[in-house]
């Protein structure tokens, strides 16, 4: 039913998305997920890509179904869903339609206007089902992979292990609200999960909610704006654990503060559990209110330390025995440490190398795992720092250090400041009120100019873009 002339214009908004995925997603990522894909044909409101291998297909359905069809969708109004069939594309259009299996994006069509949630995006996999959270209505879908069960204990999250697993044990209430926190990747989400999990099968009959700061606020939005606020209190009301994670969301957005303020207290004075994760401890969270960050800090305030070696080597081993994938030992040990930035980059790495030995039908070894690995294992190798940046670009410069922090203007040495500000922006993860801060405490407008008159120049002048490239080369070591 696809006319000829269709297919042109299919082919290009194929590598439209392909090549938007693609600056999304970064160049390593896009190589091992999405540029294996092949697009088949689309297919009334279905697009119908294939894939080599079900590993594959599960991987990319999750982590970048949403976001495909999002992609499409944008191409083409009329695209419901994405098909995401496994097997060899030039066998023949048969082959993958015996049984494709439907991306799990395509659960998520509701309309802009539709009174349904969409689900946000989880990193379930396709295979198993999603578990429904209790609050069906209001919560958002649990990972069924996040359990206590596959929760590796170490000592850097011992406590924050521990304090969970009461809160979802305990009889009456041990403390509250619990209050978990650390750097991104270390397991805050799957704790919670992990009570939610234990909690509906062990005590059936209470009702559990977890969901995100983003989507309580979301929800929060779209109640004031049809004007149903007392139904959705009330359903937060009602609940006997309440589980909100990322809260740092909440910092400056006043109204939603407030409300999960009231939310809050109500909860806790009807002895009802609440379990909140943030990026940073209670005091910290910046742009929050007083009165709710000292009344998060009434509980019990548990950290996840960043990982240690060993606890690395150790979820490594549990996920390879999970996956049945035989890994040989020197391959763990050298991921574990290598790869020391969290948990979910870890397990990333491990996916990767497991996938591409499906894909490719050679057996895991150091040397391939080094070369999958590369662009990953250069960015952390070394962890460059801000003063390394300050102190190679004042050499280059021929300025003074303290300059990079004094308040003096003269382009002499303005000029050199937004040069570091910028590789500072490029090359670390900080972001630019903690970088303005590295500067004297500048504010992170100033940054983000820095950045951008940067950028002009380097666009203008060709021999300013080749200094600028040496310092970066140099920087980088
Ligand atoms: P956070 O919410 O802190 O950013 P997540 O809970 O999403 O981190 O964890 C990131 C990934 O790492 C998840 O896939 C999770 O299962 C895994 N993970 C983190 N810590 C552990 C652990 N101790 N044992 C097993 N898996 C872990
Ligand atoms: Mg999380």
């Amino acid at each position: 039913m696809n006319s000829s002339d269709a297919t042109d214009s299919t082919e290009v908004r194929w590598a439209r998305v392909r090549g938007r995925l693609r600056s999304e997603v970064g160049e390593a990522a896009f190589k091992s997920w999405l540029k294996p894909l092949t697009l088949r044909q689309v297919d009334g409101d279905v697009v119908r890509l294939s894939v080599a291998t079900r590993f594959m297909r599960d991987w990319v359905a999750s982590h970048y179904g949403d976001r495909l069809r999002e992609l499409w969708r944008e191409e083409d109004g009329k695209i419901g869903s994405i098909e995401i069939a496994v097997g060899d594309p030039l066998a023949g259009r048969d082959s993958g339609s015996a049984e494709p299996t439907r991306a799990r994006a395509s659960e998520q069509a509701a309309p802009d206007k539709s009174p349904r949630e969409t689900a946000p995006s989880s990193t379930a996999s396709l295979d198993g089902p999603i578990s429904e959270s209790l609050g069906r209505d209001i919560g958002a879908p649990l990972d069924p992979r996040f359990t206590f069960e596959n929760f590796v204990v170490g000592k850097p999250n011992e406590m924050a292990h521990a304090a969970a697993l009461r809160v979802a044990d305990a009889t009456s209430l041990p403390f509250n609200p619990l209050f978990l926190y650390g750097g991104v990747g270390l397991g805050k989400t799957h704790l919670m999960h992990a009570i939610a999990h234990r909690i509906s099968t062990r005590k059936p009959d209470k009702r559990v909610i977890y969901l995100s700061a983003e989507k309580f606020m979301y929800r929060f939005v779209r109640a004031m704006r049809y004007k149903d606020t007392m139904s959705f209190k009330e359903q937060f009301r009602a609940v006997d654990f309440l589980m909100i994670d990322d809260i740092q969301f909440f910092s400056g957005k006043d109204s939603t503060q407030e409300e999960f303020f009231h939310t809050f207290n109500a909860l806790v004075d009807e002895n009802r559990q609440v379990v909140i994760s943030a990026d940073k401890p209670p005091f910290d969270l910046q742009r929050m209110e007083e009165r709710l960050r000292s009344r998060l800090g009434w509980g019990v305030v548990a950290d996840i330390h960043p990982t240690t070696y060993e606890l690395r080597l150790s979820i490594l081993q549990s996920k390879a025995d999970q996956l049945r994938v035989d890994i040989p030992p020197k391959v763990l040990e050298f991921l574990a440490h290598k790869i020391s930035s969290n948990v979910r980059e870890l397990e990333g790495a491990l996916n990767r190398i497991v996938a591409h030995s499906e894909l490719i039908g050679r057996e895991i070894t150091l040397e391939n795992t080094q070369e999958l690995l590369h662009d990953l294992l250069r960015a952390s190798d070394r962890h460059i720092t801000i003063d390394e940046i300050q102190k190679r670009v004042a050499e280059h410069f021929n300025i003074r250090l303290s300059d990079m922090h004094s308040p003096r203007r003269a382009r002499a040495v303005a000029r050199p400041r937004q040069v570091a500000m910028y590789l500072a922006k490029q090359l670390t993860t900080r972001s630019l009120p903690e970088i303005g801060r590295k500067f004297g405490g500048r504010d992170h407008t100033t940054v983000m100019h820095a950045v951008k008159r940067i950028d002009q120049l380097r666009a203008t002048d060709a021999g300013f873009a080749e200094d600028i490239d040496l310092l970066r080369r140099m920087v980088e070591g």
